[in-house]
């Protein structure tokens, strides 16, 4: 079995660790931070390909991570994921590209809690992201290596590894810089994280009929997240929250018929986009690279699709 190197310790980093873990690869992870410090600990983490292209390839890896995270929430509670149900707002019966086949969507004809004439609902499987991210990390043979790398070569002398160790780049909007990409595309959101108040923790909503008024909620095992907006911006706008959005974000919640309880924090996080699709694939120049980053606003959605494809690049060539 192969030595490989991860770049990045976020969903997509560490999910991918996993999976090269579970087919008997050496696996070392170096990355610049871990845990609450990565985007990924920000996402409410419900199952839905928000944000992220192109579609066939997307739905493929949604479908098979929908899959295996259902199996986790069944089979090991420790993981951090439970299986909702998710409500989303919509004006018409058309089903939307990544729900075509879903064997548990339905209709909800005649409107729900009276906000619109249609809903459809589904099984969503969520990940409570910071259960999962640590769960996912005690599951590493090897510490997580804590550093910047600004090259694939300084990766794997980080941990380490020799020239010929196969890299795998996961680091999110870092692939702007280490991978030079043009593509990568910063979409800016905010949550607000209350105590349930009367929020069902079972259900999971959305309403995205207007981008600019963004609504969704999204229960954790003993708190709600609230959000939001998706707004491009410069790869290093800051993270800051503002009132202004926390105030609009409740004002939503209570619009949609939710009554949210106290608000605990507010976080804010840049979602990995890239224009011209999640880029899976090895690097034309370097074949010892590949790559894996820009999820968008499915991280946790795609994360053991994409692991698995990038794993099979690599059991392939063995
Ligand atoms: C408000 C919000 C809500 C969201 N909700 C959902 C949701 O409900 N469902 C869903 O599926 N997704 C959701 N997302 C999207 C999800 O959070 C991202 O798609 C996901 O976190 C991307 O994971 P990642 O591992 O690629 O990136 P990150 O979590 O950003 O991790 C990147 C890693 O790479 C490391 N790194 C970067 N550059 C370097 C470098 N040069 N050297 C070393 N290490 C480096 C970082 O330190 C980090 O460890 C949401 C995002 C936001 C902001």
């Amino acid at each position: 079995m192969s030595s490989i190197v991860i770049i990045g310790a976020g969903v997509v980093g560490l999910t991918t660790a996993l999976t090269f873990r579970e087919k008997g690869h050496e696996v070392r992870v170096v990355a610049a931070a871990k845990g609450q410090e990565t985007t990924s600990a920000v996402a409410g983490a419900v199952w839905y390909p928000f944000r992220a292209d192109p579609p066939a390839r997307v739905k493929a890896w949604a479908l098979r991570s929908r899959e295996w995270f259902i199996g986790l929430a069944r089979d090991d509670p420790s993981a951090g994921v439970d299986v909702l149900t998710r409500y989303e707002l919509v004006d018409d019966e058309r089903v939307p590209w990544w729900a075509e086949g879903l064997p548990d969507l339905k209709f909800l004809k005649g409107g729900f809690r009276g906000a619109t004439r249609f809903a459809f609902s589904h099984i969503a499987p969520r990940a409570e992201s910071a259960i999962h991210l640590a769960w996912l990390e005690a599951k590493l043979a090897h510490p997580i290596t804590l550093r910047r790398v600004a090259s694939f070569d300084e990766a794997r002398a980080a941990v380490g590894a020799g020239p010929g160790a196969t890299v795998v780049n996961c680091t999110g909007m870092g692939a702007a810089t280490l991978a030079n990409d043009r593509a990568m595309q910063a979409v800016y959101g905010q949550i607000v994280v209350t105590e349930p108040g009367d929020i069902d923790l079972r259900e999971s909503h959305d309403d995205e009929r207007d981008l600019e008024k963004l609504f969704y909620s999204i229960p954790r095992r003993s708190e709600v997240v609230l959000g939001g907006c998706a707004e491009a911006c410069a790869a290093d706008r800051p993270t800051t929250t503002t009132a202004a959005m926390t105030e609009a974000i409740l004002a939503r919640t209570r619009a949609h018929g939710l009554n949210p309880g106290r608000v605990i924090r507010e976080r804010a996080g840049l979602r990995p986009y890239r224009t011209s699709g999640v880029r899976v694939e090895r690097d034309a120049s370097d074949p010892r690279v590949i790559h894996n980053y820009g999820h968008g606003g499915a991280g946790f959605t795609l994360a053991r699709g994409c692991a698995e494809e990038v794993c099979a690049m690599v059991d392939k060539t063995l």
